[in-house]
């Protein structure tokens, strides 16, 4: 059998040697056919460069494709999983984060029919407070979303053919892969592994990025938000029903006495407010629809010593393609 390994990178200038020489270590050592898949998802600093040069070197088994611009990681995820050509692959970050030993053991578990070995991570050397609102985010998003998403659980994994071309099969523009990986299902195992620590250079995750992808998390899989949207509304329209015959129920029996003006600002001002949070919630599925709509695709390829099509000019590809 042959395996690929694909390896999303932005900015691992730093790093990226080190990851090679590791890999490379424990592929030779397990004696399996193997490429290792680099995607440069348009780095500032010196990686594509680095890239090249690994290229050169391990000629036959390192393939790489770079992007016009930074796509994002699931975009580079894809443009991997799409050049990838081993009967199983194996996603994994250039930080040495996901630690390469671990390999053997997914080949193992591969190897006794599985079709996805996910590898699942402790919250050891995480901050407190992040890993306790991740668990608690976690738990409230599995009772909304219709696919199952798992604390620890990221994007380090192996894949059979088969769920690659499930995944690459999926043309949505909005790539949320952690509810992929679950969509597709087939026969899924998952291990435990002990955290490590980046090696060098730096996240990519602001706090902003975090909550962002938490948004995406929910409504990525259902249209269930919209559904608590009514249901709030309607709760408040028989509130405010009741209220009203009370109201005039007080009126009738003991005439008007309190104005009653602070009730009224509070219910003006947080009916608002729901309402705003309503709007942006139907917003943000116009929007999804609306980058659906555009069938864009979801990367551009500037280079690549692979089968990817470029997107340079033609005039220019005779010196600036690799192959
Ligand atoms: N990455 C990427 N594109 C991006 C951001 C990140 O390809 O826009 C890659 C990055 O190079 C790394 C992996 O995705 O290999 C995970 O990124 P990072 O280590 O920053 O995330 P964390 O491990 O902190 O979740
Ligand atoms: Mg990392």
């Amino acid at each position: 059998m042959k395996l690929s390994v694909v390896v999303p990178c932005y900015d691992e200038e730093e790093v990226i040697g080190r990851f090679d020489e590791e890999i490379r270590g424990v592929l030779g050592r397990l004696a399996v056919e193997y490429e290792l898949c680099y995607v440069d998802d348009g780095s500032t600093d010196g990686t594509l460069h680095r890239i090249r040069t690994l290229a050169q070197q391990h000629r036959p088994t390192t393939r790489y494709v770079s992007f016009s611009r930074n796509f994002g990681k699931e975009a580079a995820m894809l443009a991997g999983l799409k050049e990838a050509g081993g009967d199983a692959v194996i996603l994994m970050d250039a930080d040495l984060q996901h630690p390469p030993q671990l390999i053997e053991k997914m080949l193992d578990l591969y190897q006794l029919g599985h079709d996805q070995v996910i590898a699942r991570r402790s919250r050891e050397g995480d901050k407190p407070l992040r890993s306790m609102v991740s668990k608690l985010y976690y738990r409230a998003v599995n009772k909304w979303v219709d696919v199952e998403l798992t604390d620890g659980v990221g994007d380090f994994r192996l894949l059979s053919r088969t769920a690659v071309d499930a995944l690459v099969s999926l043309p949505e523009y909005n790539r949320f892969s952690k509810g992929l990986f679950s969509w597709i299902g087939f026969d899924t195992v998952t291990f435990d592994y002990r955290n490590a620590q980046r090696e060098g250079g730096r996240t990519k995750w602001r706090f902003g990025a975090l909550v962002n992808y938490g948004i995406d998390g929910m409504i990525s899989f259902n249209s269930r938000p919209l559904r608590v949207a009514i249901y709030t509304g309607l709760s408040l329209a028989g509130l405010a029903a009741a209220y009203a015959l009370w109201i005039i129920g007080a009126a009738v029996a003991g005439g008007i006495t309190a104005p009653g003006y602070v009730t009224l600002v509070a219910i003006i001002v947080g009916l608002g407010g729901l309402q705003m949070v309503m709007l942006g919630l139907i917003g943000e599925y116009i929007g999804r629809i609306y980058y659906e709509t555009k069938r864009r695709p979801h990367f551009l390829v500037k280079e690549t010593n692979g089968t990817a099509p470029t997107h340079t000019p033609t005039a220019r590809v005779a010196g600036r393609t690799r192959r």
